[in-house]
């Protein structure tokens, strides 16, 4: 069998959805900024999944939504320098050409039991309502990544059925047509850490921003947020407090951490101390949000897009030579 070669190490997506919390900091945006260090993984490659919006009811503002959300990881730590940056829909000729290639091979029922879609057709719509587009979602996600021929995929939980779509369809491809696609490889990441809304209403989200730390919002706001969040009586530990206490753990300095855990210890033997906890949460979190705020106001809408083009044209590049190959193994490259 023909050894096939990797073109990137490691390769994963955002969505262009503004507006972040503290939350997708903790459970998501992190995970990416944490893996552009990892040496011994390789050199990450970012893309906004602008395309994926078009599988919502009525996508909008996405253009400003996608500057946003550069921005935003820019500021958490995402470094162009370590990591290649691009927008999906730069690439929608390869991956339309691809799609259309890999859907041969695969049926319809297959594309039906995949769980996050059957989810989401259960929670939001119905058969009758949902766009066919909806359901090539899982088609156009193997798309990116088979064109960029990825090695490995971090994904939480939830994606792994995804991912295993582009797997399968790797290998039939490589069946079919003979060996072309190298496979991508699954890198699991822990269980996400599930953090509480700050008003003990279900999980923090954008949809109840009265319990989120919204990165954007005015810092008083989310100071205030922190004043009145649910905490626990003393010697008690609840969901509430946790959650706290991983976000204070996030943003406190080594000091502060280290201050945090000694109140944990006089909490949970009774001792009256949330209003001192809270005392370091804030300021911890001013001096975050601070920080964050200071390096997002300082990024340019032309230095973002000078950025993405850069990374564009590493990802292009890579699409067109996968696509070449692809319709050279089917037999369409009637010219060389
Ligand atoms: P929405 O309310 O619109 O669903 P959301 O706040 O749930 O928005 P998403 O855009 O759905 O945010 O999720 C983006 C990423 O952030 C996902 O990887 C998700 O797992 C993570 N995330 C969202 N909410 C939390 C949370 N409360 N704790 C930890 N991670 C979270
Ligand atoms: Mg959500």
């Amino acid at each position: 069998m023909k050894k096939l070669e990797y073109k990137v190490d490691v390769f994963t997506g955002i969505r262009p959805s503004g507006g972040l919390h503290i939350a997708n900091v903790i459970g998501s945006v992190n995970t990416i900024v944490t893996l552009q260090k990892k040496e011994e993984i390789g050199r990450p490659m970012v893309f906004v999944a602008d395309l994926h919006a078009l599988t919502d009811a009525e996508p909008k503002d996405t253009q400003k939504n996608v500057i946003e959300v550069v921005k935003d990881y820019i500021a958490l730590g995402l470094d162009p320098k370590s990591c290649d940056i691009f927008i999906q829909s730069e690439l929608i000729e390869e991956i339309s050409g691809l799609n259309l290639y890999l859907s041969r091979l695969i049926t319809v029922s297959e594309l039906l039991r995949v769980p996050t879609l059957k989810e989401k057709i259960k929670k939001n719509m119905e058969v009758s309502n949902a766009s066919v587009l909806l359901a090539m979602y899982p088609i156009m996600m193997a798309s990116d990544i088979l064109l960029q021929k990825s090695k490995f995929v971090p994904v939480g939980q939830d994606q792994q059925a995804h991912i295993e779509i582009a797997r399968y369809l790797a290998r039939k491809f490589n069946k079919a047509y003979g060996e072309t696609i190298p496979v991508p490889n699954i890198l699991t990441l822990g269980e996400p850490e599930r953090i509480k809304s700050l008003s003990g209403d279900g999980k923090m989200s954008k949809t109840n921003p009265s319990g989120a730390i919204l990165l954007d919002d005015p810092i008083e706001i989310s100071l205030s947020k922190i004043k009145k969040a649910q905490t626990a009586f003393a010697g008690e530990m609840t969901d509430s407090l946790d959650s706290l206490l991983k976000i204070g753990k996030f943003v406190a300095n080594e000091d502060e951490k280290e201050k945090i855990e000694e109140i944990v210890k006089r909490h949970m033997n009774g001792g009256n101390v949330m209003g001192e906890f809270k005392q370091v949460l804030s300021v911890a979190m001013q001096r975050y949000l601070k920080d964050f705020q200071e390096k997002k106001s300082k990024l340019s809408d032309s230095e973002i897009f000078k950025i993405v083009q850069d990374g564009g044209k590493i990802a292009k590049e890579n699409a067109k030579e996968t696509i070449k190959e692809v319709r050279k193994s089917m037999q369409f490259e009637y010219i060389s």
